[in-house]
């Protein structure tokens, strides 16, 4: 008899994007001639780089051929790749990093994920409170979170509110964790850490032995000069982070799948007893374990991104994005409502107005001007009274989304 993991029966259904997709089909029924935007999206809308399609291509020839093709490659990723990140994405920041600290994957949901097989049950977690949902989910499923409770924590969980009240900047937890999930720029509320801010966090992990699991999947977006790109940027953090990245939003692979982790040597984790035991060493085991590397023709599109050529095209869609969040955050505050976000991130985070809760808010944005979003609490008890709209849309229709809560506001 096969013993299931119970752990899963405890997740209650993922119903955020199918309550929507529910939501918006009933009122496209009753009002076919309506032209519904979305808003609400998650996803990039712009093709891949012209650059990065040559380099599929060229890598794809190379398979065709018996004297370039390649089978299994190195489960940590090619060294072109690894090198071709630690210049772009860390030297050129200040930091050192060794090809051996980098471990390239298929994107940062599976790391951000899979972290977990690495650590101890007994780890006490904390998360910032709205949070990216695979960090509950995947502790629910590692026993670590406890039991649900009716007010939507998790028993075992430290939660860390972020809200308008506190300006978006998690504090400190009275109760010391031992493990922390920071994402900065965040999804989502869309809003970013400075470097003195998160120093904060960087100096309390290494006086208090905690691990600090940073996901900065959308660092590209980042358009401030104080806020850091890397938890590295910070002095000590290598002795205290993991940092996850993704090449999803940065470069449009969200279908195409690679992301990255850095876990540096000097990183330590405890036994029991207190011994030392290298992090680096145990990703390592779990990853040549369990994963056999991502598609080489992937890390070659992804290592043309870093082509002077490969940057150009990805800011320009970043770029595009971006001017998106300035249309929806200037917008909406011209409109009298309360925005957060959009500066660093492609993620706007809006207060419903009226103290309306986040579906009831999204209910009228859906029924009085045909726009999709998406109802904060589905992203923690932190979210309610608040509704995330992303950047990712094409820009005519973010603008006449944006009149049309303007007209409907006003
Ligand atoms: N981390 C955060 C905060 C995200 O918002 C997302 C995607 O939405 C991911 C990770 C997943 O990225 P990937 O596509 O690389 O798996």
């Amino acid at each position: 008899m096969a013993l299931v993991n119970e752990q899963f029966l405890k997740l209650p259904e993922s119903y955020l994007f199918s309550e929507i997709a529910k939501k918006v089909a009933a009122f496209k029924d009753t009002h076919p001639e309506a032209r519904i935007i979305r808003l609400g999206i998650g996803d990039v809308t712009r093709p891949l780089p012209p650059t990065v399609i040559a380099a599929l291509h060229r890598a794809v020839d190379e398979m065709a051929d018996a004297a370039t093709f390649r089978g299994y490659g190195p489960e940590r990723g090619y060294d072109f790749l690894a090198e071709a990140i630690i210049r772009h994405d860390y030297e050129a920041r200040g930091v050192k990093l060794s090809p051996t600290e980098i471990f390239i994957s298929d994107g940062a949901k599976s790391d951000t994920g899979n972290i977990g097989d690495i650590l101890s049950k007994d780890n006490r977690i904390a998360i910032t409170d709205p949070v990216y949902p695979v960090y509950v989910d995947t502790n629910v499923m590692g026993c670590r979170a406890g039991d649900l409770l009716p007010d939507g924590h998790w028993s075992d969980i430290a939660y860390i509110p972020c809200c308008a009240e506190n300006k978006f900047i998690p504090e400190l937890p009275a109760e010391k964790p031992d493990v922390i999930y920071l994402c900065y720029p965040n999804n989502p509320t869309g809003t970013a850490l400075t470097k003195s801010e998160l120093k904060k966090w960087v100096d309390y992990a290494l006086k208090n032995k905690v691990l600090i699991l940073f996901d900065a999947a959308y660092e590209a977006f980042i358009t401030e000069p104080d806020v850091p790109h890397s938890i590295y940027e910070i002095r000590g953090a290598k002795q205290v982070a993991i940092e996850f990245r993704s090449f999803s939003k940065t470069a449009g692979f969200t279908g195409l799948r690679c992301g990255y982790t850095v876990v540096p040597k000097e990183l330590k984790g405890f036994r029991v007893n207190g011994e030392e035991v290298e992090l680096n060493a145990l990703w390592n085991r779990r990853q040549t374990t369990k994963f056999n590397g991502t598609a080489y023709i992937v890390q070659r599109a992804a290592e043309a991104i870093y082509t002077p050529q490969g940057q150009r095209e990805v800011r320009a869609n970043i770029a595009y994005y971006m001017n998106n969040a300035r249309i929806i955050r200037e917008g909406l505050a011209a409109a009298g409502l309360e925005v957060y976000g959009g500066v660093n991130a492609p993620y706007i985070w809006l207060k419903t107005p009226d103290g309306m809760g986040s579906w009831e808010f999204f209910a009228h944005l859906l029924y009085d001007c045909h726009v999709v979003g998406t109802p904060g609490v589905g992203f923690g008890p932190g979210g309610e009274g608040y509704l995330r709209l992303t950047a990712f849309g094409n820009t005519p229709d973010v603008e006449e989304a944006i009149e049309r809560i303007k007209e409907w506001k006003m």
